[in-house]
Order: structure tokens, then C-alpha cells, then sequence
């Protein structure tokens, strides 16, 4: 597996940096975008998962619409060439600011989740003589098996209005008349891999467009979020998400009715696999019971593990030596700062350039400057 890297390129850029595969990038948003288009799924990228200007302009190019949680996000969409219609705004805590924002560029819908934001955007799409295309993002209660910091579709969590509020929600649209009622959206959490999560998603998902039936109200886009997980054990094997058994279970899953589109707003499945981040061997040191691998990348450029004790497959492609396991950690004066407890890697030394892999999805974009550190660099393989 080693000639997926170019080696002698990696040694003469400076350490640590992101390598983006823009030939995977490519190959996974052709898959993407033909398992979708078999059923006229709409697909918004999520791009909180990578707002990299160069990702962006490859996934603008495959047609995919934006899905935006902030302001900021929504600004570098509009700013890579992304149509205003194709953009759909959700996030918790919306500041006015964002929802102008969002007004101002018609976008397509603001995904909507209490009453009190439903009355701001009301309020301010009233104070521009607007009317607010809305998605009522409802908690499913459904578990997403995932770890519970991207669980996000459980009853307890700060997520979506619940099931039993939504008759409240409905009658006090009625009185918010620069709104109007779009759908409904859902999204149950993150790197999910059990696809009976989405099966019973789908199940809540149609209970609730029945709700709706019931009542007279007409929905037209039914979003079902993201969540799609990768293979981070054997990013080598599976470097393409299975999107058409993905796409299967909610075209099986979701009746759609006259003139009703499904969307989804997928992030990790679409760039998570084509990202590597590219460190050095600073030091091997001889712990007490284990041996480190103290490289020149941090829980400031990667935090996935510090954050969710995430796993990431780690690989020395400078060394083909016998096998040994060394505690691969950062510079960081973190006890966290660690990507990896006893990995096997072939012998390892200092220079060694050592490749972090599956770090596409939320790698360079929770970057941070903790300990005055610059923000990594990156470098796309059609360019090198
Ligand atoms: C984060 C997020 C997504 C994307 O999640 P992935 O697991 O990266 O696919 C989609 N929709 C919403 C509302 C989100 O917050």
C-alpha cells in the first residue's frame, strides 16, 4: 500500500500537512452521485465536515447542494460558486446575523428546531418583507449506535423539536405568516455504520409524514439528514462508502407522495476517506511500559482522537523494518495529544514520515491554534 503516498514528494514538504486523494474525492462523488440519481435523492454536502475551498469546488462540480450549521459556512458556500437555492441552514443556535444572512441570499430552507427560532425568523423575515422557507427539524428518538458526543436524534439531546411538541409547533405556525412550511428534517448522528439505524429512522420518519397527512399539511422535501459512516479500520478496502445499499434502505424505508423529495446531508461518507494527515518522527522514546512515537502533528491538527477517542489507521511509510508497537502521540502539552496506543508500526525512527488516515471529515477543520501553533497546511494529489 505503500505507493498510494509519493514518498519522496512527502519528504521535502514541510511536516505536519493534510494529503488530500482528489482521485478518491472524484471516484466517491461519481458513486455518490449515480446511487442517488437512481431514485432522484437530493444530496446537500455537509460542509462543516471539510469547508476546504479546493474539496468544495470538486464537490460543487458533481451538483451537490450545501448543508450550512453556521453563518460563516453559508458565506464560504456562496464565496465557492454554491447557488443560494441549493443551501439549507440548520444549527441550534442560529444568531440573527446568520438568519439575515440566510434571508438576504434565499436560500433554500432553514431547518428549523423550537418555537422561539421560529418566531425570530419570523420576526426578521417579516422586518425585510420576507417570507422564510422552513424544515421542522424533528427528534426521532431513534439511536444511531454511534458514540454518544455524535449521537444527536436521542429524546435527551439538545437536538430537533420533540415528537410530542409538534402539534404546539403546528399551531403556532399559523400565526407566523412570513413563514412558510417546507418539511420536515431529521439527523440521528455520525459515523454510523448499522444500517438497521437508518431502517428505523425510516420507520419514524413515515409515522411522522403520516402526522402530517392526517392534519392537511403538505410537505414537500422530507430530509433525512446525514450520518454515513467510513471504514476507518480498512480505509484500503473500503474506500468508497456503500451509498447504494445506503440509498436502498431509505428508498425502501420512505413512501414518497406526489411531488415530495427525499434529501439527504451527507459529510463524513463524502470526503472522510480522501484526507491524510502527513507528520514526522521527531523522537522514539522508551517508556514505562510502552515505547513512543512522538511525531511533529497535534491533537491541534487532528483532534478525533482527543475529542472521541476516534480510531485512525496509522501507517510508517518510510520504514518496511519488522513490526513493533509504539504509542504514537503529539507535542501537545495534553495527556489527550495521543493518535494511537499500541499501534503496530514497521520499526520506527526519527524522520520517519508517518501517515494519519481516514482524516478528510472533520480533521482540518477543527483544527486549532492551541500552543501558538499554526494552522496545518495541505496539499491535494493532482497538484504536487
Ligand atoms: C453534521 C451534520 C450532518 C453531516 O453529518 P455526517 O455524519 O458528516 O454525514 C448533516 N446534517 C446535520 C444537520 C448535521 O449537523
Amino acid at each position: 500500500m505503500q505507493s498510494r503516498f509519493p514518498l519522496p514528494k512527502f519528504r521535502e514538504i514541510k511536516t505536519p500537512f493534510y494529503y488530500y486523494d482528489m482521485e478518491l474525492l472524484d471516484r466517491t462523488l461519481e458513486s455518490l452521485s449515480r446511487e442517488a440519481g437512481k431514485y432522484g435523492f437530493v444530496v446537500h454536502y455537509a460542509v462543516k465536515a471539510n469547508a476546504n475551498p479546493v474539496i468544495l469546488e470538486k464537490i460543487r462540480n458533481y451538483g451537490l447542494g450545501i448543508d450550512c450549521v453556521s453563518g460563516y459556512e453559508i458565506r464560504r458556500a456562496i464565496d465557492c460558486g454554491f447557488k443560494p437555492s441549493g443551501i439549507v441552514f440548520a444549527g441550534v443556535g442560529k444568531s440573527d446575523w446568520e438568519i439575515e444572512l440566510g434571508l438576504d441570499n434565499d436560500i433554500a430552507c432553514f431547518n428549523v428546531e423550537s418555537i422561539p427560532e421560529l418566531e425570530i425568523i419570523n420576526q426578521i423575515a417579516a422586518s425585510k418583507g420576507k417570507t422564510a422557507r422552513v424544515a421542522l427539524r424533528v427528534n426521532p428518538n431513534v439511536n444511531a449506535r454511534t458514540h454518544h458526543y455524535i449521537t444527536t436524534g436521542l429524546k435527551e439531546n439538545k437536538f430537533g423539536i420533540n415528537q410530542w411538541d409538534l402539534e404546539k409547533v403546528v399551531t403556532s405556525l399559523e400565526t407566523l405568516t412570513n413563514i412558510k412550511l417546507e418539511g420536515i428534517h431529521f439527523h440521528i448522528g455520525s459515523q454510523i455504520t448499522d444500517m438497521q439505524s437508518f431502517r428505523n429512522l425510516c420507520n419514524r420518519v413515515s409515522e411522522i409524514m403520516d402526522w402530517f397527512t392526517q392534519r392537511r399539511y403538505n410537505l414537500r422535501i422530507i430530509n433525512v439528514g446525514g450520518g454515513l459512516g467510513i471504514d476507518y479500520q480498512y480505509p484500503d478496502a473500503n474506500p468508497v462508502p456503500d451509498f447504494e445499499s445506503y440509498f436502498k434502505v431509505f428508498r425502501d424505508g420512505i413512501k414518497l407522495g406526489e411531488g415530495q423529495e427525499l434529501h439527504f446531508e451527507l459529510g463524513r461518507a463524502v470526503v472522510g476517506q480522501c484526507g491524510s494527515l502527513v507528520t514526522r518522527v521527531l523522537y522514539v522514546k522508551e517508556g514505562v511500559k510502552t515505547r513512543f512515537a512522538i511525531v511533529d502533528a497535534g491533537m491541534t491538527d487532528l483532534i478525533r482522537p482527543a475529542l472521541y477517542q476516534a480510531y485512525h489507521k496509522i501507517e510508517n511509510i518510510s520504514s518496511s523494518a519488522a513490526e513493533e508497537k509504539y504509542d504514537v502521540v503529539g507535542p501537545i502539552c495534553e495527556s489527550s495529544d495521543s493518535f494511537g496506543k499500541a499501534v503496530s508500526l514497521p520499526e520506527t525512527s526519527r524522520g520517519d514520515v508517518l501517515v494519519i488516515r481516514s482524516a478528510g471529515a472533520y480533521g482540518e477543520v477543527m483544527a486549532s491554534q492551541y500552543n501558538l501553533r499554526p494552522l496545518p497546511h495541505c496539499v491535494f494529489s493532482d497538484r504536487v
